[in-house]
């Protein structure tokens, strides 16, 4: 008797095999699923070829069921969405929410802020251009659940990309398309993600659904001050020693292992971290984040 009404997911990129800090994510988000007898749904992130790694995702896979994190339903790829992608750009379209834009990277930073592209006023043919959403909305806010009140100024998100030249769908609207059709209602995800938040409140205004709840999670910090990440090189989690990442994962949502768990059964402390994490833990740790818009 699950109550469904609650449904959180993990969305990893597989341009890489889990690390600490991606199981940090992947943890916060199946404890608050878990906490709340929703659903925990697993997303592979797959909108940009280029940058994935070959068998990345059965990696991801193989080593959330090696630390016990088990999801609900089938494992969805955004490579199957493209078409849900493709009827979501239309409509922004026919409603005059985007624009075809001819410009290379170099040409649209050389915009003045707060500008549409001259290519706004063009009505140039969708096949050879980039489909740019044409943000005319004001600042956005969100209740974060760890965070507390944050607000995007204007200014932090312009016009940005929807579909690149080459066809590739941008990040932002994979998401909130793929977010919208499974009905999530929580995102709980790095901290390094919310300057995104932005993009994505922007989409739901226009779409004009409900944004859903965000919990944004402390970033793990490697030993040279930098945050754990597949750029950064943060080294792969050895699946052998799943109960030891799960306590140092822990650690870093703000709940401490007792020394007695230290070599307990993956399950024995999942179940200790169910019955005793709370996002007290994390709330208001400002130093823990980087990326804090005000
Ligand atoms: N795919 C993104 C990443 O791996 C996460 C997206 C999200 O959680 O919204 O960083």
């Amino acid at each position: 008797n699950q109550d469904t009404s609650y449904v959180g997911r993990f969305a990893p990129s597989p341009s890489g095999p889990l690390h600490l800090g991606s199981l940090v994510a992947a943890l916060g988000s199946y404890i608050r699923a878990r906490q709340m007898d929703g659903k925990w749904l697993l997303r592979i992130e797959d909108i940009d070829p280029p940058r994935a790694l070959a068998g990345a995702d059965d990696l991801i896979k193989e080593s959330l069921v090696r630390h016990g994190l088990l999801w609900d339903d089938e494992v969805t790829y955004q490579h199957d969405s493209h078409q849900r992608y493709e009827q979501a750009l239309n409509w922004l379209q026919a409603n005059g929410h985007s624009y075809c834009c001819q410009c290379n990277r170099k040409q649209r930073l050389a915009n003045p802020k707060g500008q549409s592209c001259p290519c706004a006023q063009l009505a140039l043919a969708k096949d050879e251009c980039a489909t740019v959403l044409r943000n005319t909305l004001g600042a956005q806010h969100i209740q974060d659940l760890a965070l507390g009140a944050v607000s995007f100024a204007k200014g932090a998100c312009d016009d940005f990309i929807l579909r690149r030249k080459d066809g590739l769908y941008a990040y932002q609207l994979a998401v909130v398309v793929d977010d919208i059709y499974a009905g999530v209602t929580e995102v709980v995800r790095g901290a390094d993600i919310l300057p995104s938040t932005a993009y994505q409140l922007a989409l739901y205004q226009l779409f004009n659904q409900p944004a859903p709840a965000y919990l944004h999670l402390p970033l793990v910090m490697g030993d040279n001050g930098q945050k754990l990440s597949k750029q950064n090189h943060a080294p792969r989690l050895n699946d052998a020693v799943a109960n030891s990442n799960l306590c140092r994962a822990l650690g870093a949502l703000g709940l401490p292992v007792p020394r007695a768990l230290n070599n307990a059964a993956v399950n024995d402390i999942l179940e200790f971290a169910l019955s005793n994490w709370h996002i007290a833990f994390i709330a208001n740790n400002a130093s823990a984040f980087d990326n804090r818009i005000d």
